[in-house]
């Protein structure tokens, strides 16, 4: 079976450093006027029982299954790859940006340089092209990132989804997203 790759955000683990976003940056050359991925931090907010906490919410694309800026691109520059990966074909792409208004994660930029949309590819021209876990998994202080194939039941992404209460953003939508949360225990659940 094709390997699907997917990745789980733990929002109990996170810490908000942002080493990730600086390593995704450096390891894929994104320049500083946009980002492949962002770590929000909400708060402080305060408990009922009085104590404090911060929320931190990863923004990224999160790999769609049925992926709404595939289905809208007219030229297939926008494709999804054998395990899964939502790509950009950056040498058919005509510029005209409908992959980005269709996108329901707000993923996706024009790259400064090539003006063609860039996003997260989980590193496949990096770092998992020389068969490395991606850069933001690899620096994650807390390991509150794990990256895998969601089809392998011994991977350690299916182990941790076979075990925990995860979800993903705006799963009402029917994108499939291979995108795991482990909710924040102290906060809400985010839709
Ligand atoms: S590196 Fe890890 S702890 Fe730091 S912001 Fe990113 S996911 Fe959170
Ligand atoms: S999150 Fe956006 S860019 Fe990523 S696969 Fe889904 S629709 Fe495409
Ligand atoms: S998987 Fe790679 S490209 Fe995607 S956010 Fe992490 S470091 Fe950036």
């Amino acid at each position: 079976m094709a390997k699907k790759y997917g990745m789980i955000h733990d929002e109990n683990l996170c810490i908000g450093c942002q080493a990730c976003n600086i390593a995704c940056r450096s390891e894929n050359d994104i320049p500083e006027s946009v980002y492949r991925l962002q770590v929000w931090v909400n708060g402080p907010k305060k408990l009922a029982d009085g104590n404090m906490v911060f929320e931190y919410h990863r923004q990224s694309c999160v790999h769609c299954d049925d992926t709404p800026c595939v289905k809208v691109c007219p030229t297939k520059a926008s494709y999804i790859d054998e395990n899964g990966i939502s790509l950009v074909n950056v040498d058919l792409c005509v510029g005209c940006l409908y992959c980005n208004a269709a996108c329901p994660y707000d993923a996706r930029y024009v790259h400064p340089e090539h003006k063609a949309p860039d996003k997260c590819t989980f590193c496949k021209e990096s770092r998992l092209g020389r068969g490395e876990e991606p850069a933001c998994v690899t620096v994650c202080p807390t390991d509150a990132l794990v990256f895998g194939d969601i089809n392998d039941p011994k991977s350690k992404i299916s182990k941790v989804l076979s075990q925990r209460v995860t979800y993903r953003q705006k799963a009402h939508l029917g994108t499939e997203p291979k995108m795991f949360i482990v909710p924040n225990k102290k906060g809400g659940v985010q839709s």
